[in-house]
């Protein structure tokens, strides 16, 4: 072996060639919270200041996010590994894009003697060599963006360890930070209705008892991200795969399925409103008008109080067909449908198509004397409508009250009866049976 060449090569020789060679240079203070520049070449001398707080050097470093230049919520510092304690040189490629340029820059941090003081080196590598390393990144990024972040945690330890995803070593950083303080931090950045069953799920008595060896569990919560948004977040908890019950470490990785949780949502919706619309009128159908008048009576037993309830059928109807049309039939019921919704839309009630040319309204909190009187007005209403092609049509109501001793059928069969007795009555008029 000839080590000639390289046998007068001192340490201090390769600190001052990599000094010089170096782009940027900064020493931090991370108890401080302080960093000074010692070098600033090439673009470093406009990306990062001269001196600052260690925080913002960090952040700068480390979220260059989505090229935007949006600053990281103080919540989210307990992910930045390095604003924790750690021992050991720590070398990773970032790729920065500053004033729409595309800078790829080595950045190996070292530990000085004094606690929390480290150097930071920056080199900007020439750009056409890291082509496909570019390509690899864009990769790492959207693997990034899918999964937020990702912990290594030991419960029996109370330790955690973050998991650097575009670290080119596959170092794993010490954060030295306890899972059980960790864990009161994230819960600030989660949706306040969410708190408890995170606080539940996480819960290190929780975990023991429900999460096997080699199992993974997840539940989907509202998390803020990076920028303060509250976003759709899956939480994943992997464990290892162990013989020894009494090790318990798992890997906690939070995945950002947010743009899926909305869409999904709102297939969801959609689906719930085909389910509870009728499809002719767009108000509530027979089914969830049904369950609406379930759902006050079972309110009713719970927590007292009453709700009225009252059926509307359309005087002759069958003559409208018969004269103009079943379509010129079907306008009219639209129409029909849009007028008591209107006259209702300012009570606390709701409609719906009970079939055919009758429909049902539930209006909550007023008297069986106020709920005739409201009757009369919407049978008065629905008299003085000038319906298209048709003119004028009328209706006839039958109105009754619900209370403790009802259920569904007892109710209806009042509100029945007494539009029975309208009919009776001559048509286009309101009878109440209580
Ligand atoms: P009454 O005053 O006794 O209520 O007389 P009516 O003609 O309104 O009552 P009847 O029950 O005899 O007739 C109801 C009519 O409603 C019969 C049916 O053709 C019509 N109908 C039911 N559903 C629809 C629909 O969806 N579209 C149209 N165009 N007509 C409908
Ligand atoms: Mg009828
Ligand atoms: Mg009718």
């Amino acid at each position: 072996m000839n080590t000639d060449r390289i046998s007068n090569i001192t340490f201090d020789d390769a600190i001052r060639y990599a000094g010089q060679s170096a782009d940027a240079v900064f020493v931090a203070d991370g108890k401080a919270d302080v960093y000074k520049a010692l070098v600033r070449r090439g673009f470093f001398s406009e990306y990062l200041r001269e001196e600052g707080r260690y925080h913002d050097l960090i952040e700068r470093l480390w979220y260059h996010f989505n090229n935007s230049e949006d600053k990281v919520i103080e919540d989210y510092h307990v992910f930045i590994p390095t604003a924790g304690k750690f021992a050991g040189k720590y070398s990773k490629r970032l790729n920065i894009t500053f004033n729409e340029k595309a800078h790829i820059v080595q950045m190996t941090i070292y530990p000085m003697e004094e606690e929390q003081v480290y150097l930071f080196v920056l080199n900007e590598l020439d750009g056409s060599f890291y082509i496909d390393e570019t390509l690899t990144t864009k990769k790492v990024s959207t693997i990034q963006n899918t999964y937020l972040f990702s912990m290594y945690v030991d419960l029996v330890k109370d330790t955690t360890n973050s998991i650097s995803i575009t670290e080119i070593s596959d170092e794993v950083m010490n954060q030295q930070l306890k899972y059980s303080d960790w864990r009161m931090m994230i819960v600030n950045m989660i949706w306040p209705d969410d708190k408890d069953i995170f606080l539940e799920r996480t819960d290190p008595e929780y975990l023991k008892k429900n999460l096997a060896p080699g199992r993974t569990t997840s539940f989907d919560c509202l998390m803020m991200n990076l920028e303060g948004k509250f976003i759709w977040v899956k939480l994943i908890f992997s464990r290892a795969e162990t013989l020894n019950p009494d090790d318990f470490r798992f890997v906690f990785m939070v995945q950002d399925i947010h743009e899926n949780a909305e869409e999904l949502m709102s297939t969801l919706k959609k689906y719930e409103d085909l389910a509870s619309k009728d499809p002719l009128t767009s108000i509530y159908n027979h089914g969830r008008i049904e369950t609406e008048m379930f759902n006050a009576i079972e309110n009713i037993k719970k927590n007292g109080g009453s709700v009225a309830m009252m059926i509307l059928d359309i005087d002759y109807f069958k003559r409208v067909n018969d004269e103009f049309g079943h379509s010129v039939g079907d306008v009219t019921l639209v129409r029909f449908a849009e007028v008591i919704t209107d006259f209702l839309s300012d009570h606390k009630a709701v409609a719906g198509r009970w079939g055919g040319e009758e429909f049902v309204a539930v209006v909550y909190d007023i008297d069986e004397e106020a709920a005739v009187s409201l009757a009369e007005t919407l049978r008065e209403k629905v008299a003085a409508e000038d319906f298209t092609k048709i003119g004028h049509i009328t209706c006839s109501i039958g109105v009754t009250s619900a209370g403790p001793d009802d259920d569904l059928n007892t109710a209806f069969n009042r509100m029945d009866k007494a539009v029975y007795s309208a009919k009776s009555a001559g048509r286009n008029c309101v009878k109440a049976v209580f």
